[in-house]
């Protein structure tokens, strides 16, 4: 891969990373306010962001971990969560750790819950794979995705 294809891979992976958060979050039947990727700064091509409701429970873990659990599915070259931990990941960490301090969990129950919510983002992405893509796309298009067209690009599945 030359500078550019190198490049446009980071952009795609980073969109196909935000679009598993508002893919999950509107199969969890959240909110979804917008979806955006920075696609003006090639140095930076990691920035994206998700703005959802949060729902004060685990669905919340499940929301947080669907970016990384979109990216293995897309990477397929046997990435997982703890490698992708310290790269794009690492914001939605930091947000799995908020939610789990004002819970109160013990180590133990931190460790299940994230366990459980692993399993669970990976199989709502690979249920909703042709969504994420479509999402995908158009973030990489536009760079910027409001709520009312993820939920049309969502529930575009549905019709067929
Ligand atoms: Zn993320």
């Amino acid at each position: 891969m030359n500078a550019a294809e190198l490049r446009d891979r980071y952009r795609w992976i980073n969109a196909v990373h935000e679009s598993g958060h508002a893919v999950a979050s509107l199969a969890l039947g959240n909110h979804v306010f917008y979806a955006c990727v920075d696609n003006d700064n090639p140095l930076d091509s990691a920035f994206g962001h998700v703005m959802r409701s949060p729902q004060g429970n685990d669905t919340d873990v499940t929301a947080f971990l669907s970016g990384m659990a979109a990216e293995i599915i897309e990477r397929s070259d046997g990435s997982s969560f703890s490698m992708l931990q310290k790269g794009v990941g690492s914001g939605d960490w930091l947000n799995i750790q908020r939610y789990m301090k004002a819970k109160n969990h013990t180590a133990s129950e931190r460790r299940s819950i994230i366990k459980l919510c692993k399993v669970r983002s990976l199989e709502i992405l690979k249920a909703n794979w042709p969504a994420v893509l479509r999402t995908a796309r158009a973030l990489v298009a536009t760079g910027y995705v409001e709520g009312d067209k993820l939920q049309a690009l969502f529930s575009e599945g549905e019709k067929q």
